[in-house]
């Protein structure tokens, strides 16, 4: 074989812990290679919308990666640091750009459009993998693999064990933006309407208003938008399942572009792929409903258009595989301390449901995260980050936000170099 087609590491899986793991490990000098099967990287990030990266109020580990994210979106004109401090606040369809041009930075090579195909294994060790795209087949020998598919995908490929603590999947969304929206005349509305500001911000940034607002069907919160809603439904303007969860962004550099957290999808038959299809036909649906919805019953909105709908649906949870420890809900209330952690974070535990007053937002204390929890239980060369981590469902909860998964990346990527040398 010859030498173009072995590395150090090899990364499966281009999302935010994948593209973080990644530049780590070419930043340290380890021959790196990220395979993703979409053409772009990102995953949620850019794939499903999913903007602004949540705030945590505890002083994390390993943000290299997401310090030097926040640089090169700033130089690129794709970020901005919001109100209260949060400096998250990214373009998903420039990030594509920005990540490219960080990992070309750091020479890490990239395949796109490309998977793992067959994977080679010798007791608790993978020996080679089959890389295939539209073009070729590649076997490929690395010392150290990573699965940061988002859907454990090589893990499964590999047959590790996964938890099975779960029987209740929590919806995805669907996400889209709406461009062509008077922000200044929305905000207006907003801080009349929502004046003790209960559930919504709104900034002057760079000469621009920022803003963000929610509502949902729970009577967890008293929700400003509940009268404008509760009307739409009685004119048939929405159907009742619309009212189960909204909440919008504006972008950076995107001026009169707001970003939608919703529709939700309905619950469907996991095993049924016409049931998953028509109920992405119906989340389709949803967002023409919507926003007949903002024009009809919101400043601002007069003159707007849907100007992007995701190319994929947000999933919160997918499969998480078992790791060499079991980090459980437990260890985040009790703030078990560990010898290596791979990160801190106090992000509150973010369950969500399709039914009513059936989802769950709860603070913690700040915790920690170990790296034996990114460590397959099944093979020795073998890591996991993102939202597949070695951890239970309720934990999962708080674990999945964009900062964490970046950290487990980079925790990730130091261990193995740590290895190595
Ligand atoms: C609807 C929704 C809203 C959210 N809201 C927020 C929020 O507001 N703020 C926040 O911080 N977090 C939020 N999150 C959580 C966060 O976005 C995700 O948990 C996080 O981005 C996951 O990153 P990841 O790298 O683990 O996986 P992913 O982003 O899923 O990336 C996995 C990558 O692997 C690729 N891939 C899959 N299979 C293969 C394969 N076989 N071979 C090669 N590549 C493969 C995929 O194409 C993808 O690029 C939200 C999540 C969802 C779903």
């Amino acid at each position: 074989m010859k030498n173009k087609n072995k590395y150090d590491v090899l990364i499966a899986g281009g999302g935010v812990a994948g593209i973080s793991c990644a530049y780590n490990c070419a930043k340290l000098g380890l021959k790196t290679l990220l395979v993703e099967k979409e053409n772009y990287l990102g995953g949620d990030t850019t794939g499903a919308l999913v903007v602004p990266v949540m705030k945590t109020d505890t002083k994390d580990l390993n943000t290299k990666f997401y310090n030097d994210l926040i640089k090169y979106s700033k130089n690129n004109g794709a970020q901005l640091t919001y109100g209260d401090k949060n400096q998250g606040w990214f373009n998903p369809i420039l990030l594509k750009y920005v990540f490219d041009k960080m990992l070309k930075s750091c020479k890490c090579d990239i395949l796109f459009e490309s998977q793992i195909t067959k994977v080679y294994t010798k007791e608790k060790s993978i020996n080679k993998i089959k890389v295939s795209n539209k073009l070729l087949s590649l076997p490929i020998v690395s010392k150290y693999y990573v699965d940061t598919t988002g859907d454990a995908s090589l893990s499964k490929l590999l047959k590790c064990e996964f938890w099975d603590d779960n029987k209740i999947k929590q919806p995805e969304s669907l996400r889209f933006l709406v461009s062509g929206v008077d922000i200044n005349l929305f905000a207006d509305f907003l801080e009349q309407i929502d004046n003790d500001k209960n559930v919504t911000t709104t900034y002057r940034i760079d000469n621009e208003i920022h803003l963000s607002t929610a509502y949902t069907w729970d009577a967890s919160k008293k929700w400003a938008l509940d009268k404008f809603f509760k009307q739409a439904l009685s004119q048939n303007l929405l159907i009742e399942s619309d009212l189960a969860y909204f909440q919008l962004f504006t972008i950076a550099k995107m001026p009169g572009t707001i970003a939608f957290n919703c529709p939700r999808l309905r619950d469907y038959n996991h095993s049924n792929p016409f049931d998953y299809a028509n109920a992405l036909i119906e989340a389709r649906e949803a967002i023409l409903r919507l926003h007949k919805f903002l024009v009809a019953s919101f400043p601002g909105f007069k003159n707007s258009f849907i100007s992007s709908i995701a190319a994929r649906t947000g999933e919160r949870e997918t499969s998480r595989v078992k790791c060499l420890y079991d980090y459980t809900i437990e260890d985040i209330i009790t703030q078990k301390a560990f010898e290596n952690p791979a990160l801190y974070s106090n992000y509150p535990i973010d369950i969500h449901s399709n039914q009513k007053d059936k989802s769950v937002l709860y603070k913690v204390c700040s915790y920690s995260f170990p790296i034996e929890s990114l460590k397959s239980k099944n093979y020795d060369n073998l890591y996991v980050a993102g939202k597949i981590a070695g951890c239970d469902f309720k934990s999962q909860a708080a674990l999945r936000v964009q900062s964490s998964c970046m950290s487990m990346g980079e925790a990730v990527a130091c261990d193995i170099y740590k290895n190595i040398n």
